[in-house]
C-alpha cells in the first residue's frame, strides 16, 4: 500500500531514520501554506529562513532518490491547508497510510490528530531531535513541588555522560560556573564579526509580496544572513567553536551598543528547525574544547552546554506539561498594550532603542537583551502577556511556540506565577548599566528615580514591587527587595509612584 509522509517546516532533520533507505511506495510531502504565515505577523527574515530551508531540504531528499511533493506558496494546486492538501494527495495517489513526526506545537499536534482520522492507517514517529522524549521532564519532576532547572540539568549531564568523569562527577569539580561567567565586556577581548551568508533572496521576497503575506521587520534582499542547509549550519558551529567559544561564558550576559551578537552562537535558528541536533552541537563543542584546553576554560563550555541540554530541553518539557493552560496565564492580571515603538525602535530609552532596532533589523537578539531589557520593560510596564508573546513569536527567526512561550510568558513575564522561574526577572537601571554601555549615551539619567530625565526603569522597578506586594511578599527570593523598600522614606516612595504613574500614562512617548 502507498504511504504519505508529512514533514513540517521545523522538522528538517536529514538524519531521521525515515531517510535511511528509499522506499518505492513512500511519498514525502512538504507545504508552504498561508495560515502558517498568518497566526502571528512574522518577521520577514523568519519566513524567508523557513522557506529557503524547507526548499533546500526537499531538494536534498530528491537528490538522495526519495519521492517528494512540495507545495509552493504560490502554486495553483496548493489549497493552503494541511488537511485539504493531504486529502487531495490521498485521492490522487491512492494513499492508504499517513505518517508524520510528532509536532512540537500543540496546535499542530491537534490538527494532525484530526487529519489522521481521514486515513485508513496512520503512524506517528518521534522527531529524533531532542535528547529527551516529550514527557521526560514531566516524569522527572513528578511529585516534586517545583521544576528546578538545575536538578534537571544535572540529571541530563549524568544520563548522557556529558562533561562528567567515570564516577559521574562534573568535570572541573563543579556543576555551575556562573560566578566566573557573566561579566561586563572588558573592552579588550577582540570582538568578531558574526558569520553571515549573504544570499540574494529578491525572488522569494517578491513571491511573498505577490501573495500579500503580511510581515514585519527589515531585510536586505541582496544579503540574507541566515544559514541554509546542514553544511552552513555546521559552518556556523565551527565558527562558534573557533572564534566565539573562548569568551562565550565570560560575556554571556554582556551587552554592547556597537555589537549585537558578541560571543553568542546564533545557532538557535538551525537548532529549532532541526537542521542540526543538540547532541551534534554539544558533542562538537566539547570535542573542540578537549583539543584546546590550554586556551579555553571549562566555564565557557559548561555555560554553553547548560543552555543547550539544560534550558532548551527543560523548556520543551515544561511546554508539554503546562499547555494549553499556560497560554492563558496572567499572574499580575495585566492588560496593557505594547507601545508603538516596539514596531519601529523609535524610543529615547537607549537600551530599548538598541535592543528593539537590532531585533527588527536582524530577527535576533541575545538572551539578556530579550530578558533583561525588552522583557524586563514589558513586565514593569504592565503589558498583557499575550501582547508580549505575539511580539516575541513574530520578531525572532528562532521563535517557535514551545520555546518562545515558555521563555516569554514564563521566564520573562512571570505570568505563570513561578513555574519556570522562581522570581520575576526585573531590574532597575543599575543592572543594565552594570552589564552594558547603553546608559552612558542615554537621554535618561540612570542615577535618578524621579524628576527630570529620571530613567524609567528605576521608578517602574520600585513601583512594580509596591504594586504587587500582596502577590510577591511571601516569595523568599524577593524578600530582600521588601526589606530595602521598607527603608525608603514614605515621601520618596510617593515621588517614585508619581513618576511611575506619569511614565505608565505616556508609554508611547518614552
Ligand atoms: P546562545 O547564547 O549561543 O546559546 C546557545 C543555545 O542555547 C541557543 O541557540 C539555544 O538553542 C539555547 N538556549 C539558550 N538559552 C535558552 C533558553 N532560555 N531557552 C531555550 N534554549 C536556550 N529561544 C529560542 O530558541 N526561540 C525563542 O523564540 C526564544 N524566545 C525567547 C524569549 C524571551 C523573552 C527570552 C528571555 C528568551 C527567549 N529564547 C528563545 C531563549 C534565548 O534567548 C535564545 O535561545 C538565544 O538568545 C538564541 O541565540 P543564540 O543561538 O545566539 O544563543
Ligand atoms: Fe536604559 Fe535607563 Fe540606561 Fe537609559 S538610563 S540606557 S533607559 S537603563
Amino acid at each position: 500500500s502507498k504511504t504519505l509522509r508529512l514533514i513540517l517546516g521545523d522538522q528538517l532533520n536529514l538524519q531521521h531514520p525515515w531517510f535511511a533507505d528509499k522506499q518505492k511506495d513512500v511519498t514525502y510531502v512538504m507545504m508552504e501554506i498561508m495560515p502558517e504565515q498568518l497566526y502571528v505577523k512574522h518577521h520577514i527574515q523568519k519566513i524567508i529562513g523557513f522557506f529557503l530551508n524547507m526548499r533546500h531540504f526537499a531538494l536534498s531528499l530528491k537528490q538522495q532518490g526519495h519521492h517528494v511533493i512540495y507545495f509552493y506558496l504560490d502554486s495553483t494546486e496548493n489549497q493552503q491547508d494541511f488537511k485539504e492538501n493531504l486529502l487531495w494527495l490521498k485521492q490522487k495517489l491512492n494513499i492508504k497510510k499517513l505518517e508524520y513526526q510528532l509536532p512540537d506545537e500543540l496546535r499542530l499536534d491537534e490538527t494532525l490528530k484530526e487529519i489522521q482520522k481521514d486515513f485508513k492507517e496512520s503512524k506517528v514517529y518521534d522527531t529524533h531531535h531532542f535528547l529527551t522524549s516529550r514527557n521526560e521532564v514531566r516524569d522527572f519532576f513528578r511529585g516534586k513541588k517545583q521544576y528546578l532547572m538545575e536538578n534537571f540539568y544535572r540529571y541530563m549531564r549524568k544520563k548522557h555522560q556529558i562533561l562528567v568523569d567515570s564516577q559521574l562527577n562534573p568535570i572541573g569539580g563543579q556543576w555551575n560556573f556562573d560566578a566566573e561567567n557573566r561579566k561586563k565586556y572588558d573592552g579588550k577581548t577582540s570582538l568578531k564579526e558574526p558569520l553571515l551568508f549573504k544570499r540574494d533572496v529578491t525572488e522569494l521576497v517578491a513571491v511573498l509580496d505577490k501573495m500579500e503575506v503580511p510581515y514585519m521587520g527589515e531585510i536586505n534582499k541582496k544579503e540574507f544572513d541566515y544559514p541554509v542547509g546542514r553544511q552552513e549550519a555546521f559552518a556556523l558551529l565551527d565558527y562558534f567553536c573557533e572564534e566565539l567559544l573562548p569568551a562565550f561564558g565570560t560575556y554571556e550576559d554582556a551587552m554592547l551598543k556597537e555589537h549585537v551578537t558578541l560571543f553568542h552562537s546564533r545557532l538557535s535558528f538551525v537548532l529549532n528547525l532541526k537542521i542540526i541536533s543538540p547532541s551534534e552541537v554539544v558533542q562538537q563543542v566539547i570535542k573542540y574544547w578537549e583539543l584546546h584546553q590550554h586556551s579555553i576554560t571549562i566555564a565557557q563550555v559548561e555555560g554553553f552546554t547548560r543552555q543547550v541540554i539544560g534550558w532548551r530541553e527543560y523548556m520543551r518539557g515544561i511546554y508539554w506539561v503546562e499547555m494549553p493552560a499556560f497560554k492563558e496565564k496572567n499572574f499580575f492580571n495585566y492588560s496593557g498594550t505594547l507601545p508603538q515603538w516596539f514596531w519601529d525602535g523609535k524610543v529615547k530609552m537607549n537600551c530599548l532603542k538598541h535592543c528593539i532596532s537590532n531585533s527588527l533589523e536582524n530577527a535576533y537578539a541575545h538572551h539578556i537583551q530579550r530578558l533583561m531589557v525588552i522583557g524586563n520593560f514589558t513586565l514593569l510596564a504592565g503589558i498583557h502577556p499575550t501582547e508580549v508573546d505575539y511580539w516575541f513569536l513574530g520578531t525572532y527567526a528562532d521563535a517557535v511556540e514551545w520555546v518562545q512561550i515558555t521563555n516569554t510568558r514564563g521566564m520573562s513575564q512571570f505570568a505563570d506565577g513561578g513555574i519556570v522561574g522562581s522570581k520575576p526577572y526585573v531590574s532597575s537601571a543599575n543592572y543594565i548599566d552594570k552589564m552594558s554601555n547603553y546608559c552612558k549615551s542615554c537621554f535618561y539619567d540612570k542615577g535618578k528615580r524621579h524628576g527630570s530625565k529620571a530613567c524609567p526603569f528605576n521608578s517602574l522597578y520600585w513601583n512594580f514591587y509596591m504594586e504587587h506586594e500582596e502577590k510577591l511578599k511571601n516569595n523568599q527570593r524577593v524578600a530582600m527587595m521588601y526589606k530595602l523598600l521598607e527603608k525608603i522614606e514614605p515621601e520618596e516612595k510617593e515621588k517614585i509612584t508619581e513618576q511611575a504613574k506619569k511614565y505608565l500614562e505616556s508609554l508611547n512617548s518614552l
